[in-house]
């Protein structure tokens, strides 16, 4: 699953994953998995995440490697943040080979204002994560309504932070997606509008091209 941040990637991949009956692979949760059990591309993406860095080719390649074998691929899964550069597409595609090749690589298309707005108004809850948005704080003097913590702007949603990283994506991403074109497996799903709007155009995507009856 591909798409700028704040396309709704996380939220999309994990309606799928409960759609489905697959594995819902998050980079985040596949390095932090990696670093809590001491592989060295584990400890390697540590280091790089531990200073605010995004983790190089290098390291996410050889976690790649660590990773994607036996019962994991059988099961099926959604890769959600992964992977983000050319490097890295072409390193997966080795790794799956021709017998667990990917099936469909799906890009959530939404308009850089809109992401701008989703994610410059975004505020977080400090203690447990919850997400709000200027447009739906929570309610009473953004403090949570789950758990009574503070709920804040997070350092890396400023709007200028979150240009750096279009950027980023444009240059870095943006090949990864023609790949996946060239390869014919690609499918450009507009993200614009409600979150279930967005799943059913995904569902009907995956199903008009694979046959359910078949899993
Ligand atoms: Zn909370």
């Amino acid at each position: 699953m591909l798409g700028k941040q704040g396309a709704g990637k996380g939220t999309q991949a994990a309606l799928l994953t409960d759609r489905y009956g697959v594995e819902h692979v998050s980079t985040g949760d596949l390095f932090r998995a990696a670093a809590a059990e001491g592989t060295p591309a584990g400890l390697e993406a540590k280091e790089y995440m531990d200073a605010g860095e995004l983790v190089p080719d290098d390291t996410v390649i050889k976690l790649v490697h660590e990773v994607f074998t036996g019962n994991f691929l059988e099961r099926g899964f959604i890769l959600d943040g992964f992977p983000r550069t050319l490097p890295q597409a072409k390193e997966l595609d080795s790794v799956l080979g021709s017998e667990h090749p990917l099936d469909l690589v799906i890009d959530l298309e939404v308009p850089t204002a809109i992401v701008l707005d989703r994610i410059a108004g975004r505020r977080v809850c400090e203690n447990c994560g919850a997400t709000y948005h200027v447009n739906m704080p929570p309610k009473s003097n953004w403090t949570c309504d789950i758990c009574g913590g503070r709920v804040v702007q997070r350092d890396d949603d400023t709007e200028e932070a979150v240009h750096r990283r279009l950027e980023l994506y444009e240059q870095e991403t943006r090949p990864v997606i023609e790949f996946y074109g060239e390869l014919g497996i690609l499918a450009a799903v507009d993200a614009v509008g409600e979150g279930d709007e967005v799943f059913e155009r995904l569902v009907h995507e995956i199903d008009r091209r694979f046959d359910p009856t078949e899993r």
